[in-house]
């Protein structure tokens, strides 16, 4: 995709995430990777009303061009692309399970064979820091080890794809999953699944490949 396409498709994404309901007003943030840096919403507009202009080019050492500045957390999103080159688009939300989960200070155990969408046999939770920061960068970084999606301390989630809508669609699960989660804990206690039973999922995600449909499908 060529700039133009990249900026509209951004956007469509972070309309998206209002319309799922992952995001409200002008909270959580998108981007995706163009050439040397990366294309991020910008700050402290509404997800829903963004136009392609808005977007924001940000550079590797974080300089930005044009008069709209990006999204607060650009920090964490350039190191994300600088540590994965396998990464094309991330999308952060404080989505409300997400965000309940994460006060808890509680990643996702294995307690549904889908948390090995994100990659591993649990989805952690990056420790708190303020939003912003390098500290909460590292952190998220961290989480995100073998991973593609965090939560974040006391703040929400964070989703990483190849796609815009891989990222988009691994966000909207992790919140489904945290509701699910929620929800058979107020229950009482969920059985897990075993390190073995986990094994078999994440080798035939592999078999699989990458699509979302497919697992859902499963
Ligand atoms: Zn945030």
């Amino acid at each position: 995709m060529n700039e133009a396409e990249l900026r509209a498709a951004l956007t469509e994404t972070a309309r998206r995430t209002a319309s799922h309901g992952l995001n409200k007003g002008s909270s959580g943030n998108v981007s995706v990777r163009l050439r040397e840096g990366f294309l991020i919403t910008p700050s402290g507009l509404p997800n829903d009303a963004l136009h392609p202009d808005q977007m924001v080019a940000v550079d590797m050492q974080g300089q930005s061009l044009g008069s709209l500045k990006p999204s607060s957390e650009w920090r964490t999103h350039r190191d994300i692309y600088r540590a994965r080159p396998e990464v094309h688009a991330v999308v952060h939300a404080h989505s409300p399970h997400a965000v309940s989960l994460s006060c808890l200070r509680r990643g996702i155990p294995s307690f549904h064979y889908l948390v090995a969408a994100a990659g591993g046999k649990d989805i952690r939770c990056a420790g708190y820091a303020t939003f912003g920061t390098q500290t909460l960068s590292d952190a998220v970084l961290a989480a995100l080890q073998d991973r593609r999606a965090c939560l974040m301390a006391n703040h929400g989630l964070a989703a990483v794809g190849a796609t815009l809508d891989a990222a988009l669609s691994l966000a909207v699960e992790v919140e489904e999953l945290c509701a699910q989660y929620w929800r058979a804990k107020l229950m009482g206690e969920p059985v897990l699944l075993s390190d073995a039973e986990m094994d078999e999922v994440l080798e035939r995600f592999k078999h699989y490949g990458q699509r979302g449909d497919d697992r859902q499908d499963a």
